[in-house]
């Protein structure tokens, strides 16, 4: 018999990665997924999904290479294999492009990417005011599909799904005895965390299957990702903003700079728009608690607040998170592990 309850908040890819690593690590744990919003109303359903990070200025870095090199080599592992086209993961070659030269030329994960290597005059070329730039092949993982093939994966393991709104952690204190919080932006409200806000990013979807590598302008605010059945072009970065509707003026700015990188853009076919909200906080918070609910003492596991980089650090964060799960367990009292 399963005798230990475990709980996951959140349906998002930091969700369903946590509790499909829970799942299948822990048998003997009961593991149930609940969120108010699961595919394809979440935020990592949006995500153009590319593999990529930047730094995060308080945690060791070695913790977010072993983050980056874990997601990394497990949606390897799917590209190539017989699993890539339901999973919606893809390698992706391309280039990152500059204005000046970056101070760090190297970043912390470009030996974890396949090939990274700086740009050669002729690939510059072709963007005639970028001095600088880095080639390599990474990875597209595109959630609408990997959401769906993450939960078949959770079910497999036994792992039950809730649809449910919560309003406090302490609905789930007498029914579990591990919450663990996958919530992103919803922490706000769910654990009272001041430090999670939204970067509203805007992102367009267009017919334009010339195109086949990825571009990213170094500072993050135009990309054009190429992915399974569309071409993904970006974007917005506006802090603070909890907009979720299109707005007309970042459509056009997002199809006016994609076009002056790669002017054939002028010419595809603009499918849908989309806003999203990354969960951002200064660092990630991936840790545990111990939380008093009604009277008693409830061992709570933080997953949540990986801005843009969620679909990037999933993988990596979740078997952290699993390690805590792990250390929660053998504090436990031993009655509630029989
Ligand atoms: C335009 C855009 C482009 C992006 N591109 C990339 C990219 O190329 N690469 C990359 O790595 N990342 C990218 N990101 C970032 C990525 O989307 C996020 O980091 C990631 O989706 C966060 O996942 P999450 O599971 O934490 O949050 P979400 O996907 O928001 O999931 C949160 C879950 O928690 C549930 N929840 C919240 N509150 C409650 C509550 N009170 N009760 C019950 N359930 C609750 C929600 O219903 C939902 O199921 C992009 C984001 C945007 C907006």
């Amino acid at each position: 018999m399963k005798s230990v309850k475990v709980v996951v908040v959140g349906a998002g890819v930091i969700g369903f990665s946590t509790a499909v690593c829970i799942a299948e690590a822990l048998p003997f744990c009961s593991v149930t997924l609940l969120a108010e919003k699961f595919s394809p109303d979440t935020t990592s359903d949006g995500a153009a999904g590319l593999l990529f990070a930047a730094k995060f200025p308080d945690i060791p870095l070695e913790r977010q290479r072993r983050w980056f090199k874990d997601s990394f080599d497990h949606l390897l592992a799917i590209a190539q294999s017989q699993h890539s086209p339901e999973a919606g993961v893809m390698l992706s070659s391309g280039w990152q492009i500059f204005k000046e030269e970056p101070a760090d030329k190297k970043p912390f994960w470009s030996d974890f990417v396949i090939g990274f290597r700086p740009m050669t005059d002729r690939e510059l070329n072709q963007f005639p005011d970028r001095k600088f730039g880095q080639a390599f092949t990474t990875i597209k993982c595109e959630c609408s599909s990997y959401l769906l093939w993450l939960e078949k994966r959770f079910r497999k393991a036994g792992g039950q799904v809730q649809q449910r709104k919560l309003n406090s952690l302490q609905e789930l204190s007498n029914s579990y005895d591990i919450i663990v919080n996958c919530s992103g932006l919803g922490s706000k409200l769910l654990v009272g965390d001041t430090q999670v806000y939204p970067v509203r990013g805007q992102v367009l979807k267009v017919e334009a299957p010339w195109l086949q590598h990825f571009i990213r302008d170094g500072d993050g605010m135009t990309y054009i990702y190429p992915g399974i059945h569309s071409v993904t072009v970006g974007g917005t970065r506006q802090e603070g903003n909890w907009r979720l509707q299109v707005d007309e003026g970042d459509t056009k700015s997002i199809l006016e700079r994609c076009s002056r990188l790669v002017p054939s853009l002028s010419k595809a076919k603009v499918l849908s728009a989309w806003v999203g909200l990354r969960p951002s906080r200064r660092n990630p918070r991936v840790e545990r608690e111990l939380v008093q609910l009604q009277g008693h003492r409830v061992p709570v596991v933080h997953n949540y607040g990986h801005g843009a980089w969620g679909v990037t650090l999933a993988w990596g964060t979740a078997l952290d998170a699993l390690g805590l799960v792990k250390q929660c367990l053998h504090e436990m009292p031993l009655q509630a592990k029989l």
